[in-house]
C-alpha cells in the first residue's frame, strides 16, 4: 500500500522564531513518523516585507540602509540558529548556506543601487531570500528530533512563467520534476523542507507567486505529487465567519467547501492565498486549516462539497486594499467596444478585476482591482483610450482608493430568498452607506461596496444580523 502522503505548509508566524520553529518541527517529524511529508515554509514573520523594504531603499540609492536591514534579519537567523541547533559543525554547515543567501542579497541590493532601478526580477530574487533562509533552518530543527530531512529551494521543483511578483505554475513540469526530486528522499524516509513562495521558469530564473503564495506553493505541490491531503498551519484555528482582528465573536467553521472557501480568499481573506485551491480541485485532495499553537484543535476541513448548513450564510470577508476605477462619461454609449477595450486592457496588465457594475444607461463602466494594479491598470487605460479622451467620447477615467469591498459568502445562499434584503437593511440601520453591489449568478456570494472606513461596522453588523456567532455548524 502507498503511504499516506501529506504536505504541510507553514506560515510566517509558525515559524516565527526559534520555538515556534521547534514546534513546527514536531509536527513535521510526527506526520513524517506516520506516512510521508512534504514541508513547505513561509520566510520568518515579517521578513518577506524587512527584505522588500531593503529592496526599495536600495532603489532609491541607500545602499547603506539596504545592507543594515540585511544586517539585522542576519542576526534574527544567527539567534534562531543557535537556539535550534546543538552541534557546532551542524550549526556551522547551516550558517555558511546562510551566509551564501545573506552575500547573494547583498550584491543584489548593491547592484539595485549602483543602477537605481529595481527590476522585477530582482525584486523576486530579494523578497525570496527570506523562504530560502527559513527552510534550512526548520530542515535542522527537524534533524535535531533525530529524523532526517534535506532543506530544497522550489526553484529545483516548481516551473512557473515569466510573471514576475504573480508567477503562475506550469503543472505538468512540476509534477515531472517534484515527483523526480522528491519521491527518492520520501522512500528514503528523508522528510524534505521546500521553501514557499518562490519557482522557477522553464530557464532556471527565480519567479515568485506574489504574497502570501506559499499557500499556493503546498497545494502546487500537493497536486503534483498526488497527496493525500494539504494542510495548511497558521496561527488561527482555521477558517473563521470573519477576520477574528474586526469581529471578536468570529467562530471557527469545521467543514467548508471548495467554492465557499475560494470566495472567501479571493475575497480577502488572508488565512488563505486567493489561488490556492485552484491547483487541487481536480484531483479533489481535501486542504485542511490549523493552528500550529494549538494542534490539538481539528481546525478547517475544505472539501469539493463542503458541508450544506441551515442558514445560508457561512462567512463574511472584507478587502480593503482596493481601488474603484471608473471608465465613462456620456458619449461611450456610442461606442460598442468600450467594455471590450477596457476590459481586455487590465487584462493586458494582469490586473485582477474583483467586482465590475455598470448601470444600463452604459453612462459608465465601474470596476474593482487591488490598489497595487491601480496605477499601472489606469496608466494603460489612459493609453487604450487616448485618442477617445482627445475627442471627448470617452470623458473621464477615475480612481477612488477609500473604499472597500465586504463579500457575504454561502453556497446555500442559493435559493435562500432574502439574504440581500436582510444584508441592506441591517447596512442601513447602522448608518453604513453602500456604493455598488454585485452578485454573481452562482449566488454563494453577495459583495458590496463601502467606505473603507465603514469596514468593521459593516462586518459586525452582518454577522449580528445572521447569527454567525451561533449558527449549527
Ligand atoms: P500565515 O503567515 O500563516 O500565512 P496569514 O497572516 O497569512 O498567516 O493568515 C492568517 C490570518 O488571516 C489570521 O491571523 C487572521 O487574522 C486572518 N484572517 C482573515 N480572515 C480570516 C478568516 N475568515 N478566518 C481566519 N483567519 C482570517
Ligand atoms: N513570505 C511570503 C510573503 O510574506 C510568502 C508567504 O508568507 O506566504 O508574502
Ligand atoms: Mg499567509
Amino acid at each position: 500500500m502507498k503511504a499516506r502522503l501529506q504536505v504541510m505548509k507553514f506560515g510566517g508566524t509558525s515559524v516565527g522564531d526559534a520555538s515556534c520553529i521547534a514546534r513546527t518541527a514536531q509536527i513535521i517529524a510526527k506526520a513524517a513518523k506516520e506516512g510521508g511529508c512534504v514541508a513547505v515554509v513561509s520566510a520568518m514573520s515579517g521578513v518577506t516585507n524587512r527584505l522588500i523594504e531593503a529592496a526599495k531603499k536600495a532603489e532609491a540609492g541607500d545602499a547603506r540602509e539596504a545592507a543594515a536591514i540585511l544586517d539585522t534579519l542576519r542576526q534574527q537567523h544567527e539567534t534562531a540558529l543557535t537556539s535550534l541547533v546543538q552541534q557546532e559543525d551542524e550549526r556551522a554547515r547551516i550558517r555558511q548556506r546562510m551566509e551564501e543567501v545573506f552575500a547573494e542579497g547583498r550584491r543584489l541590493c548593491e547592484g539595485t543601487a549602483l543602477l537605481r532601478e529595481l527590476t522585477p526580477r530582482a525584486l523576486d530574487a530579494i523578497s525570496s531570500l527570506g523562504e530560502r533562509l527559513s527552510a534550512p533552518l526548520v530542515a535542522a530543527a527537524v534533524s535535531e528530533l533525530g529524523l532526517q530531512s534535506e532543506a530544497i529551494e522550489a526553484t529545483e521543483l516548481i516551473v512557473t512563467d515569466a510573471f514576475h511578483g504573480g508567477a503562475e505554475p506550469r503543472m505538468e513540469l512540476t509534477r515531472a520534476k517534484s515527483q523526480t526530486r522528491l519521491r527518492p528522499l520520501l522512500e528514503k524516509g528523508i522528510a524534505p523542507v521546500v521553501t514557499g513562495f518562490i519557482g522557477a521558469t522553464t530557464e532556471g530564473q527565480l519567479t515568485t507567486l506574489g504574497r502570501g503564495g506559499s499557500d499556493y506553493s503546498a497545494t502546487i505541490l500537493g497536486a503534483a505529487m498526488d497527496a493525500d491531503e494539504v494542510i495548511i498551519w497558521t496561527d488561527v484555528d482555521g477558517v473563521l465567519t470573519a477576520d477574528p482582528r474586526l469581529v471578536a465573536e468570529a467562530r471557527t467553521i469545521p467543514v467548508i467547501s471548495y467554492r465557499e472557501a475560494a470566495e472567501l480568499a479571493y475575497f480577502g481573506a488572508k488565512v488563505l492565498h486567493p489561488k490556492t485551491l485552484n491547483p487541487v480541485v481536480q484531483a479533489a485532495i481535501p486542504v485542511w486549516i490549523r493552528n500550529s499553537f494549538a494542534p490539538e484543535k481539528p481546525g478547517t476541513k475544505i472539501t469539493p462539497e463542503g458541508r450544506s448548513i441551515g442558514g445560508g450564510v457561512k462567512a463574511l470577508t472584507a478587502i480593503r486594499d482596493v481601488t474603484l476605477i471608473s471608465v465613462g462619461g456620456p458619449g461611450i454609449v456610442g461606442l460598442p467596444d468600450v467594455v471590450g477595450r477596457t476590459f481586455s486592457t487590465t487584462a493586458e496588465v494582469r490586473a485582477n478585476v474583483l467586482l465590475i457594475s455598470q448601470s444600463s444607461s452604459q453612462n459608465d463602466i465601474c470596476f474593482i482591482v487591488s490598489t497595487v494594479d491601480a496605477q499601472r491598470t489606469v496608466e494603460a487605460l489612459r493609453k487604450e483610450f487616448a485618442h477617445d479622451l482627445a475627442h471627448h467620447k470617452v470623458e473621464h477615467i477615475t480612481v477612488d482608493s477609500n473604499i472597500a469591498i465586504v463579500a457575504v459568502v454561502g453556497e446555500n445562499m442559493r435559493g435562500t430568498p432574502g439574504i440581500a434584503g436582510r444584508t441592506f437593511n441591517a447596512l442601513g440601520r447602522d448608518n453604513v452607506n453602500v456604493i455598488a453591489i454585485a452578485q454573481g449568478s452562482s449566488e454563494s456570494n453577495i459583495s458590496f461596496v463601502i467606505d473603507v472606513k465603514a469596514v468593521k461596522t459593516a462586518l459586525n453588523t452582518t454577522h449580528r444580523e445572521f447569527a454567525l456567532a451561533a449558527s449549527p455548524t
